[in-house]
């Protein structure tokens, strides 16, 4: 019987054990996470900083037992073809899956700077965070307007450092919006934030500047490694039958991606190359942002190339189109534009840049294959 071990079980190293099991996988599945269970992250920025009663699990503990896949809560220290370990156990494993995720960079100040990435970061921040705390957040992507949203909203005076308009690069033109909506809600600063500033003004800092790919176990192993564990569009490592997903890969011609769909969707590839099926046309890229009251989504890339243009529907929605076919969205509290756009997309339905300009035409109706 086939074995497969599972590093790390957040979004990516969950998602393996789940397709494993609906796509019929019979041999053994073993999620190796220092955690309790498989929790979820993006909620913790939001829900779970100002709320009670926020569940994080991605399953409920009988979901375990019911698929057969076992969690062991540990850290797993190494692997090697055929066999991983932790401090006190070693497993064999055919089929290994780094799915170790990221962890935040953080930044050398005088002040108490905290990082917020888990359960335990959430924790230590509601504990400190209050009616009258001054706060400075510092991060130019979606992490620090989503906790300075949190921030505000539990009493607290925030400020913001960013030395850019934050995540340009995933709402396009949309991302000035988002930016105007922070600056009327908090007092935003648009430059890095550094020791030249004054700092006593603030009881904390909250550093939100990005991550570092969580790749020690591969280290020494023979991986090839360069921001991030480097694989093939498979998430196929150099080695064989070890895969790496989520957060701490890197396809080897592109950027690193650190969002919750590319776990996801990484996780499905994997699942296809251990079941040797062939995998469905991959879906665009949906990346989301609850920030200051507005749901904002983009689908695919929202950045126009030379010979793409810029479609606006109203405000809210951007488009970009290249001939006919649409290559990405972006919208504030439209998801319905997001929803028809990733099927306009996934589906290659042609498209008219003027119907989609056109807010007199249902999005649903330009779905429909022409
Ligand atoms: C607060 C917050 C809000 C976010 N909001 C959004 C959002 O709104 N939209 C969006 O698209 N994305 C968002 N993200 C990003 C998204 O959550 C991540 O891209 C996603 O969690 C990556 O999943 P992952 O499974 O690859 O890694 P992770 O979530 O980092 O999980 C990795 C797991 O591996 C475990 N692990 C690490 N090392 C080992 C080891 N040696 N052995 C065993 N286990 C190990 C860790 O404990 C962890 O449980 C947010 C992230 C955070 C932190």
């Amino acid at each position: 019987m086939p074995n497969t071990v599972i590093l790390g079980g957040s979004v990516a190293g969950f998602s393996v054990a789940a397709g494993l099991r609906d796509a019929g996988y019979t041999g053994s599945v073993t999620i190796i996470d220092p955690h309790e269970t498989a929790l979820d992250r993006p909620p913790l920025s939001t829900e779970y900083l100002v709320g009670d009663d926020v569940d994080l699990a991605l399953a409920p503990d009988t979901w375990f037992t019911d698929n057969a896949v076992t969690w062991v809560q540990d850290t797993a220290l190494g692997f090697e073809s055929g066999a991983v370990w932790t401090a006190n156990q070693r497993f064999a494993a055919d089929h290994i899956v780094i799915a170790t995720g990221a962890t935040p960079r953080t930044l050398d100040l005088p002040e108490p700077v905290y990082t917020f990435r888990t359960l335990a970061d959430a924790d230590a921040l509601r504990d400190v965070l209050g009616p009258g705390v001054s706060v400075a957040i510092a991060g130019g992507g979606l992490l620090a307007p989503e906790l300075a949203t949190s921030a505000k909203q539990l009493g607290a005076q925030v400020t913001v450092y960013t030395p850019q308009v934050p995540a340009t690069e995933i709402f396009g033109e949309l991302a000035e919006q988002l930016y105007a909506t922070m600056s009327d809600q908090v007092e935003v600063v648009p430059r890095r934030l550094t020791v030249d500033e004054e700092l006593d003004r603030f009881d904390l800092v909250i550093a939100a500047v990005g991550v570092e790919p969580a790749v020690q176990v591969a280290e020494n192993t023979g991986v090839t490694i360069d921001d991030g564990v480097v694989v093939d569009e498979h998430y196929r490592t150099n080695l064989a039958g070890v895969y790496a997903i989520g957060d701490v890969c890197r396809i080897h011609d592109q950027p690193r991606q650190d969002h919750w769909d590319h776990g996801r969707a990484s996780a499905a590839r994997v699942v296809h190359t251990i079941m040797g099926t062939e995998p469905d046309a991959p879906l665009p890229q949906w990346v989301w942002s609850d920030q200051f009251g507005h749901d904002a989504q983009a689908v695919g890339r929202v950045i126009p190339q030379a010979h793409e243009h810029l479609v606006h529907r109203g405000d809210n929605a951007i488009f970009v189109v290249d001939g006919d076919q649409l290559i990405g969205a972006a919208a504030l509290d439209e998801r319905m534009i997001i929803r028809a756009a990733t099927r306009i997309i996934s589906r290659g339905i042609a498209v008219d840049p003027e119907q989609l300009a056109d807010t007199d035409i249902s999005i649903r109706q330009l779905t429909r294959k022409r």
